[in-house]
């Protein structure tokens, strides 16, 4: 039996679960996460180091149409330095994360992994969009081992809509070589774009089943400044909640993380329903602020998770930190992808 058929696929209506049932569908995610991890969330860095990108995604502040943000390109040598010296303890990996820009990966991406490799042992994500297989290469020799890569819907029109990079068709074929060419490849998708059915939310979960991934997150739709979607209406965090415990029980052993965008949705404590709902990846901040101003996603105000707001987050769903980093995780499950 598949696990599909061991938990069982959702129904449309189940997504808009509430009350009780509600309560017992996040309390049958969580066990499973806590089977499966034995109760560990692991904890990354994410620092983000260009805000030039060449997309347009309607739903995206970064998006290159905006004319009101101020460009940046971080220096590789400043953020290594502060990663080396001043990282939070609890973090045992990093992910490096940038609007869609090939020359801001050639000169402050593929230098910052290599002093990390070299200097720290730090686990390495990348997350910086649809490129040419090459600079995907050449990532990978410079010591990240994660991507991650959102199929964002899973929806062909919908895609095209809201103008995600390329073809919903390209952005899989991406996925695919990232996990043919020995990476750790980890996708998602967005929660209520305006439009979007329940049909459709069920079609992404279906979809991101069917790639071959590690792990997987589910972002709310939050309407970002500065762009065509901003008078829209926000995702319910419930609908991103029940999705993601549905991830959770159909695939166990997948990372999914707590977004930040869950605070945004429902201020104060998104993140932490995202843990409790079996959520096993949580993510600080470690952007300079005088850069994180100008990488805009969502809003100019942004919920930024500091190491105590997320420490504190997890006790207090009586989890805690994983000893083990995500990279070194993903490795001991795929000993065979060990680089030489
Ligand atoms: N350029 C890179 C990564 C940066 S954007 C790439 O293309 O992969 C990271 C993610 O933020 C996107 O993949 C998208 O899923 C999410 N995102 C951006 N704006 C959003 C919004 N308004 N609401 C929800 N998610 C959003």
């Amino acid at each position: 039996m598949s696990t599909e058929e061991q938990a069982g696929f959702p129904r449309p209506s189940d997504l808009e679960l509430a009350g009780h049932p509600q309560a017992e569908l996040h309390e049958r995610a969580f066990s499973a996460a806590r089977e499966h991890f034995g109760g560990q969330v692991f904890v990354r860095g994410v620092v983000e180091v260009s805000n030039y990108c060449r997309q347009n995604c309607v739903y995206c502040g970064m998006r290159r149409d905006n004319r009101a943000l101020d460009r940046f390109r971080a220096n590789p040598a400043r953020i290594a330095e502060m990663i080396i010296e001043c990282r939070p303890e609890s973090i045992t990996d990093l992910n490096i994360q940038a609007g869609e820009d090939p020359v801001a990966v050639r000169e402050v991406v593929l230098p910052l992994v290599r002093v990390l490799r070299r200097e720290t042992n730090l686990g390495i994500s990348v997350c910086v969009g649809s490129l040419k297989h090459e600079l995907y290469d050449a990532l990978k020799a410079a010591g990240a081992s994660i991507y991650i890569l959102k199929f964002e819907t899973a929806d062909p029109a919908t895609y095209s809509e809201v103008q995600a990079p390329g073809t919903l068709t390209e952005r899989t074929d991406n996925l695919r070589y990232l996990n043919a060419s020995g990476w750790f490849v980890s996708s998602g998708f967005i929660a209520g774009l305006p439009g979007q059915t329940l049909e459709q939310m069920l079609h992404n979960l279906r979809f991101a089943t069917d790639l071959p991934l590690d792990g997987c997150s589910v972002s709310p739709f939050i309407p970002g400044d500065e762009t065509p979607l901003s008078k829209a209406r926000s995702a319910g965090v419930d609908l991103t909640l029940n999705s993601m415990a549905f991830l959770r029980l159909l695939k166990p052993d997948w990372v999914i993380p707590a977004v930040s965008a869950l605070n945004l949705a429902e201020p104060g404590s998104g993140y932490r329903r995202g843990l409790r709902t079996g959520a096993n990846l949580v993510t600080i901040n470690l952007t300079p602020s005088e850069l994180r101003d100008d990488y805009l996603l969502y809003k100019r105000d942004r919920y930024i998770m500091t190491e105590e707001l997320i420490l504190r987050a997890i006790e207090a769903e009586g989890l805690r930190p994983s000893q083990v980093g995500l990279a070194q995780h993903y490795l001991r499950r795929k000993p065979q992808l060990a680089v030489a």
